[in-house]
């Protein structure tokens, strides 16, 4: 067993009960404070750990890992020392908040190295370089093809035998608390009339979860299903933020675009796959059986409970949607073999997100469009009003943990409210 993952540890540090960051998690992230420039941090309880201090102060020099990389403002240098390197200082992080430490002073530096959560700003904690959204959800994918094509032609022919997906913008990926402007652009409102110009009245969430990719490739070489979890550093949770009418209009023949590009948040902190371990589970069967390249063997996917609220401005939030990582069809060493089959390379930090994903149920649905059923049925809010999509002034906020013998390892938040147009 991975020494940090073991449920009998416990910190020295109080962590309350419900918290999403036990010793058990550990999760990556980047920080900063009115007087701290930017750097790496992990999680425990309600506080962040500085670990450029840790770093100064010695604790991760005889793990061969520099201690520049904890100084970055991205956590792209940090990943780059891969899975040995990047486990050792999680080991190591496990052996100095521990509270049977013993070697070291530790408890000590806590004034030094130890930040209130509340206090301190949460930054990008990648630099991403590319970012693919896949559509990997057979409810999704079955329930958007049932309203635009009718429950016949539902899944397209290449669904059962691919991931689909499509490269996005990675610019406009944008780190949770940072407001989403409502995007303008071109809509039909009426089929078969000229379309007009405007902000989207169809802005929708997309509950995702995305992985970081944590090896480069060469260009013109595959990473085998065999050797594609290496190649996964963690993941987050992850909003694709969609403007349905404009998306409807643009997207044929080559896919989205405007509806997709303005915006994207990320929660601040990637949690490890070392992390994720415990929570192995089998993605659902999959007929028919995929090409070789495709063929995944054991447990591939993983139990992460996922939720959205609704906080209308100056009202009380609302619990839409409660779903699972698990529902996926396709699992991330299967996207991430496809991503490469062609040569493609990957890069430290690329981002590669699921898809919405839905489960089987009506109240289970990761996005608008399905809860509402494009707007044919309004969701009630407690203050009174209802929702087909999102309004000006409503923050989404996307939230995930696993749960197993007593350990809760949790993702934080990825929340964003919508500012309106200008
Ligand atoms: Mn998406």
């Amino acid at each position: 067993m991975i020494r940090a993952n073991d449920p009998k540890l416990r910190s020295w540090v109080e962590v309350p009960h419900g918290s999403d960051f036990p010793i058990q998690n550990l999760p990556f992230g980047v920080f900063r404070t009115p007087g701290l420039t930017p750097r790496l941090c992990t999680a425990i309880g309600r506080y962040v750990a500085d670990l450029q201090v840790l770093a100064e102060h010695g604790f991760f020099d005889d793990l061969g890992v520099p201690r520049y990389v904890f100084a970055q403002p991205y956590l792209n240098d940090f990943i780059a020392l891969g899975k040995d390197g990047t486990r050792a200082v999680r080991n190591r992080l496990a052996d100095l908040l521990d509270d049977d430490l013993e070697d070291w002073d530790a408890s000590e530096l806590a004034g030094y190295f130890l930040h209130l959560r509340d206090e301190v700003q949460m930054l990008m904690p990648i630099k991403v370089g590319d970012y693919t959204d896949f559509y990997s959800s057979r409810e999704h994918a079955t329930n958007v093809g049932t309203m635009f094509r009718g429950k016949e032609n539902a899944l397209m022919p290449n669904w059962l035998h691919l991931p689909v997906g499509y490269h996005g913008r990675a610019s406009s990926i944008v780190v949770s608390g940072t407001p989403v402007r409502r995007p303008k652009g071109q809509m039909v409102l009426k089929d078969g009339e000229p379309p007009v110009f405007g902000p989207s009245r169809l802005l929708d969430f997309e509950l995702e979860m995305a992985f970081v990719v944590g090896r480069d490739t060469q260009l013109g070489t595959s990473v085998s299903i065999a050797d594609a979890e290496d190649y996964i550093f963690g993941m987050l949770l992850f909003n694709d933020w969609s403007a349905r009418d404009i998306q409807k209009w643009e997207y044929v023949p080559l896919g989205p675009f405007l509806g997709k590009s303005f915006a994207s948040t990320i929660s601040p902190w990637v949690v490890t796959m070392d992390a994720l371990e415990p929570f192995r589970v089998e993605g659902p069967e999959q007929a028919p059986r995929p090409l070789p390249y495709l063929q995944y063997e054991g447990s591939g996917s993983f139990d992460i409970q996922l939720e959205v609220e609704i906080l209308p401005d100056n009202g009380k939030g609302k619990t839409v949607c409660q779903s699972n990582f698990r529902y996926l069809y396709w699992n991330m060493a299967q996207q991430l073999a496809h991503h490469t089959v062609n040569g493609c390379n990957l890069r430290v930090g690329d981002l590669m997100a699921s898809g919405t994903i839905s489960g089987p149920t009506p109240d289970s649905y990761g996005s608008m469009l399905e809860l509402s059923w494009r707007g044919e049925k309004p969701i009630p809010m407690p203050d009174g009003s209802d929702r087909k999509f999102l309004l000006d002034g409503d923050t989404v906020i996307l939230r995930g943990c696993c749960e197993k013998n007593g350990v809760r390892i949790g993702f934080g938040e990825a929340s964003g409210k919508v500012l309106p147009a200008v």
